[in-house]
């Protein structure tokens, strides 16, 4: 098995870095144990924001680890590199041929080929251009934008702000060598993210000016086919982020692992080809989650629905429960989206419900 990235580890990656319940249970079932062997801070309580106000400080919620994923990955590489992956790192590969039953790639003078390649190469994948001539949907698309604050900073705690870019939210998460402050959103909704940023760093009283990076994410738009051939795509590569969280580090290690066993699977049979079919069978429930999570988005960010989901997330224990309980993994989508149809009018469900072209009324301006 051999491992290719363009990168030396450790690396940086843009991200926030939040590890949460549904990731540790992903890393168990990919590597074995509780947590991989990075330097984090462990958060029990959270406040919560949205469009500008404060929703309310949380005690006692699922533990919600916070990593820097410069650690984070090199554990995961060193693990990779433990269970017997041939590493090739910090060159490009170039001459990817995917057609055919033994897709190959160079790296420097090597020339490498298997029955199976498994592209992982994240947001802007290569692999994925190769298959589809390009990596993601720029209609579907997600934007982020972070800054790190050094250690002595102290913005304020640790907290997630519906709303703070449009179609999306931003967040303040601590590390064990400063803060993380981000925000991210649908980037067709977000022209102007820049000041959306400068906005929310004002508010949480960050002064000065810090450098900012920024990154695609694919939001919520998961490749229907994850891969061609013999070629599967994991992680932000097959577009596997919540459409709601932002969450991809938990989807990313599963699929990664759902993908190998796949390959695994059909290699033992003699027919790689089976490999994709095995994969997008395997991955159907990731899939039908966020066709749930698409469903509910508009709950939070449709101006319509705005005011409801700030009052019912400021009063109701059950909703603010529901979130949390979901970025531990303890709860699905479908659990959420059956609970919102037994609350909302039945005539606002049908319209976020219904294609278009069949809304009338005020159901036609939503999204
Ligand atoms: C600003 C921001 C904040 C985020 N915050 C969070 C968060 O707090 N929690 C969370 O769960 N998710 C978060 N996400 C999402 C998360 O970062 C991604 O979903 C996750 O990293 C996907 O993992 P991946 O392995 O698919 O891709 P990546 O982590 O992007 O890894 C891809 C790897 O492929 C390598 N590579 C790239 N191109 C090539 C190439 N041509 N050839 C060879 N190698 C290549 C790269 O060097 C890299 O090592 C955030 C994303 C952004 C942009």
């Amino acid at each position: 098995m051999a491992l290719v990235d363009r990168a030396d580890f450790p690396r940086d990656k843009l991200c926030g870095g939040a590890f949460s319940g549904r990731a540790q249970g992903a890393f168990a079932r990919a590597f074995g144990g509780e947590m991989p062997e990075a330097p984090h801070l462990t958060r029990s309580a959270i406040t919560f924001g949205a469009f500008g106000e404060t929703l309310g400080h949380f005690e006692d919620i699922p533990p919600i680890h916070l990593t820097m994923r410069r650690s984070l990955d090199l554990a995961l590489f060193e693990a990779a590199r433990a269970a017997g992956a041939r590493t090739f790192t910090g060159q490009a590969p170039e001459a990817l041929a995917l057609d055919g039953a033994r897709p190959s790639l160079r790296v420097g003078e090597t020339e490498l080929s298997a029955p199976l390649l498994i592209g992982a190469d994240g947001v802007s994948s290569g692999v994925a251009r190769a298959l589809f001539g390009r990596p993601f949907d720029p209609k579907e698309i997600g934007f982020a934008l972070e800054v790190e604050l050094p250690e002595d900073s102290d913005p304020t705690g640790f907290r997630i702000d519906f709303g703070a870019a449009a179609w999306g939210y931003g967040w303040v998460f601590p590390k064990t060598c400063g803060t993380t402050v981000g925000l991210g959103g649908i980037h067709a909704r977000n022209p102007k993210m820049r000041e959306s940023l400068a906005a929310y760093l004002a508010e949480r009283g960050v002064s000065g000016t810090p450098r900012i990076k920024g990154q695609y994410l694919p939001f919520g738009a998961p490749r229907r086919v994850p891969g061609a051939g013999h070629v599967l795509l994991a992680g932000d590569a097959a577009g596997l982020v919540d459409p709601i969280t932002g969450e991809g580090i938990a989807y990313a290690m599963e699929s990664g692992r759902l993908a190998a066993e796949a390959a695994e699977a059909a290699l033992s049979e003699g027919r790689p080809e089976r490999a994709l079919i095995r994969y997008r069978r395997a991955l159907g429930p990731t899939h039908r989650a966020m066709a749930h999570a698409r469903l509910i988005r508009p709950v939070l960010f449709q101006p319509l629905l705005r005011d409801a989901f700030v009052a019912g997330f400021r009063n109701s224990r059950s909703l603010k429960d529901d979130y949390l309980r979901l970025l531990a993994g303890e709860l699905e989508y479908a659990d959420i989206t059956r609970k919102l149809a037994a609350r909302m009018p039945r005539h606002i469900w049908r319209a976020l419900t219904l294609p278009r072209d069949k809304r009338h009324g005020i159901a036609a301006r939503l999204p």
